[in-house]
């Protein structure tokens, strides 16, 4: 905020826009850098790798300023490997989740030589002996283990409960690692879980490290060779009144359980590393008053930013220049076809005029790396702020982009 109107870094959010045009979103070098920055800091006097998890924002010029902070990288598709290949990022630092990932998707990330595959579940375990066995390797896998714990997050994103697709019960993971013992194209690497995202409270997570710690004891005990105990992501961030733990108290939550452990850690944040460092800027349409509500309507819509259709969620809206005057509630909503295309519902706003740009705030985590296209809308534009700079480095979708690879 600089002589009240927006700015991101050293560039009026105005400037950007008439030079890119809306919606476009924004993120900040500066920000995402010293995100990176402190969560390392945090885990410095532990073993620890920090893997972006690149869904979360999954832009090629955010993945390299990452990978150039020596960062490793969270990914769950083939397409996030290449996406991770592309930017110079280190490949060895690579784990790989999702509960289906495909053969082809194996074959691709054992010859990438990544980490770990966090495998979730007994048929997967099998599917990746399978291809270690065909490509004559033992592919390095951890499992993820889900520990039951209610991560008080919303339903959506809780992955830690008994009833989640995520991970196996905790109850079975050393038998599926003795199984594993007899599959000749694996080797057991590590251990995994990922209970949640948007976390704003420790407990959760001292409970399913305390969990997890314990069956990496067990595990070693054994004689398995594990090196690696991967703890997930999910630290959350202000989105509205939330107040989630700083990275310190996290970091605590984490380490005290796992005290003497002699694992390396991977972390696997996302949403806390890029969530702030990111607007998604639009333009005021029209205004229109009905007996019940005044709407102000937007040029970004749920196709540009699911989150508040998808999830309920709240993300805070800033006039770019504020207007004196007195403040209305309104509902500001985007131009899609459907009832749920509303970025915030009975908002306080300053006097809105047509034209005017509004900042959608905390955008940069899960805003364009869940954009669509639907409504045959093209994707905005993506710009990254360096100090007095910026650049576009992901210019916007055109029609013609919509309809490749189309026939009538
Ligand atoms: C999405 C995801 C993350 C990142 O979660 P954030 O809440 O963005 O930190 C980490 N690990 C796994 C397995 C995930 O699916």
């Amino acid at each position: 905020m600089t002589g009240g109107a927006l700015h991101c870094e050293g560039v009026p959010l105005s400037r950007i826009a008439e030079a890119v045009g809306t919606p476009a979103y924004i993120y900040s070098t500066a920000t995402l850098t010293r995100h990176l920055g402190v969560v390392q800091q945090a885990f410095a006097n532990t073993p620890t790798l920090v893997c972006y998890s690149v869904k979360a924002c999954s832009t090629l010029a955010v993945l390299k300023l990452f990978a150039k902070g020596g960062a490793g990288f969270d990914i769950v598709s083939v397409g996030e490997l290449e996406r991770v290949r592309r930017v110079g990022g280190d490949l060895r630092k690579v784990v790989f989740a999702g509960v289906g990932k495909t053969e082809d998707e194996m074959v691709a990330a054992i010859r990438a030589g990544i980490l770990m595959f966090n495998v979730e579940s007994a048929e997967e375990l099998e599917a990746l002996d399978r291809v270690g066995q065909r490509l004559g390797v033992q592919a390095p896998f951890a499992l993820r283990v889900n520990p039951d714990v209610d991560a008080k997050t919303h339903r959506y994103i809780a992955t830690g409960l008994k009833t989640s697709k995520f991970g196996v019960p905790v109850g079975e993971a050393v038998a599926l690692y003795a199984k594993s013992k007899r599959m000749k194209g694996l080797v057991a690497r590590g251990l995994d879980c990922h209970i949640g995202s948007q976390l704003t409270d420790t407990r959760p997570v001292r409970q399913a490290m305390t969990l997890v710690g314990d069956v990496y004891k067990t595990l070693r005990a054994k004689g398995f060779p594990l090196t690696h105990l991967d703890v997930g992501g999910g630290l959350g961030v202000t989105y509205s009144t939330e107040t989630p733990p700083g990275v310190a108290d996290y970091a605590k939550a984490v380490l005290e359980p796992l005290h003497g452990l002699g694992a390396t850690l991977v972390l696997e944040p996302g949403r806390v590393l890029v969530a702030n460092a990111g607007v998604l800027l639009t333009r005021v349409l029209y205004r229109k008053k009905t007996p019940a509500k005044h709407f102000v309507i937007v040029d970004a819509g749920m196709n540009d930013l699911l989150r508040p259709a998808l999830y309920e969620a709240h993300h805070e809206i800033a006039p770019v220049v504020p207007r004196k005057g007195k403040r209305a509630t309104v509902d500001v909503v985007g131009p899609v076809c459907e009832s749920s295309d509303v970025l915030g519902h009975s908002r306080s706003m300053s006097p809105l005029a047509q034209g005017d740009l509004l900042a959608v705030l905390t955008a940069g985590a899960y805003g364009m790396s869940m954009s669509s296209s639907y409504n045959s809308r093209p994707r905005p534009p993506e710009v990254l702020v360096d100090g007095e700079t910026f650049r576009v480095v992901r210019v916007r979708e055109t029609v013609t982009d919509l309809m490749r690879g189309e026939t009538p």
